[in-house]
């Protein structure tokens, strides 16, 4: 079965084409899109700053309908409102024995969003029914995020910095606060952005060009610093304040990656003396993917008015355009779409 789909052949070379899909397997589910999210590795890969074997279909972030399913396949039926999980881990490397699957030292991304349709297997489709298509989308960042508070030992309770006001920060925002989060600062560079975190229950939105976050941080939260910093933009300058604004044991998690590859100083002293922890965050395990769609389906993640913009496929350059600008917030691929 061919169907038309977004496919970069080079950096800056996006082609909207016929491909063909990948047979149904007796344990698959073929998936009408309906909306796809534009992420910030979308972008990197349009740019050639990420590397990956190319001609490749952008687009992970994705919900739509199911409109066929393999022999075998008994937990969805066509006509259901999924979203589909991207990442096929393969459960049986050493990360994912140990439940560190979002580690799997084999994972395949087969799953794509800029396309009409989409092969997944069953295991990494979830059924929705008060979620959006819009929001349901939103299921495979969040679950990134969930990753990241749970990788940062939040406590009822902490104060937390989250450094990013774009759609991945303000997601560490809302989830900080169903994880029981007493105060969060967000930083950021866009008032509209920054308006949104404060319209989001943000204690304080700093404008960094105007404001010392460092300095701002210790003001609110105290001398000590935040229990908890998630890094949500991918500069060495972000990590560095991050480090600056934690407390003595808290949890600096690095969320977004940093292009190109750079390393950063830091004190071996502070390392000593500080006794806090500096992690990562990448991907989500299947728990935190199922747990995320739970959350945006109950609303107890209401990303209700997170798309800006909507694109239909052939306009799918200009959709990653769109979100590199920064001038809307998510910005969201829609193949039903007429043009
Ligand atoms: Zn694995």
């Amino acid at each position: 079965m061919k169907a038309k789909a977004a496919v970069l052949h080079a950096p800056g070379d996006l082609r909207v084409e016929e491909v063909e899909l990948s047979e149904l397997g007796e344990k698959d589910v073929l998936i009408r899109v309906e909306a796809c999210g534009v992420c910030p590795f979308d972008i990197r890969l349009y740019l050639g700053l990420s590397k990956l074997p190319l001609p490749k279909v952008l687009g992970h972030e994705l919900a739509g309908v199911v409109v066929e399913v393999g022999e075998k396949v008994s937990r969805v039926r066509p006509g259901d409102r999924v979203v589909a999980d991207p990442m096929v881990r393969d459960l049986t490397c050493p990360f994912c024995r140990r439940g560190e699957e979002n580690l799997c030292m084999n994972a395949k991304w087969p799953v794509v969003g800029f396309t009409e349709y989409t092969v997944a297997p069953e295991e990494n489709v979830y059924k929705i029914s008060r979620a959006s298509f819009f929001e349901a989308a939103l299921a495979e960042p969040l679950a990134a995020v969930i990753n990241s508070v749970e990788r940062s030992k939040m406590r009822l309770g902490d104060d937390v910095v989250v450094i990013g006001d774009g759609p991945n920060g303000l997601l560490h925002l809302k989830v900080a606060y169903v994880a029981g989060a007493a105060r969060v600062i967000v930083t950021g560079m866009m008032e509209h952005r920054l308006e949104r975190a404060l319209r989001y229950g943000a204690t304080e939105a700093v404008n960094v060009a105007r404001e010392d976050p460092v300095k701002v941080v210790k003001e609110v939260f105290g001398e000590q610093g935040a229990d908890r910093v998630f890094v949500t933009v991918g500069s060495t300058e972000a990590l560095l304040q991050g480090i600056k604004m934690v407390r003595k044991g808290g949890t600096v998690v690095q969320f977004a990656g940093i292009y190109p590859e750079t390393g950063i100083p830091i004190s071996a002293r502070f390392i000593h003396y500080s006794e806090a922890f500096l992690t990562g965050a990448t991907n989500s395990t299947r728990e935190q993917f199922r747990r995320a769609v739970k959350l945006l389906d109950t609303k107890r993640v209401d990303v209700s008015d997170y798309v800006t913009h909507k694109f239909p496929l052939e306009r799918a350059e200009e959709a990653l355009l769109t979100a590199k600008s920064l001038k809307g917030f998510k910005v969201m691929v829609v193949p039903t779409m007429k043009e």
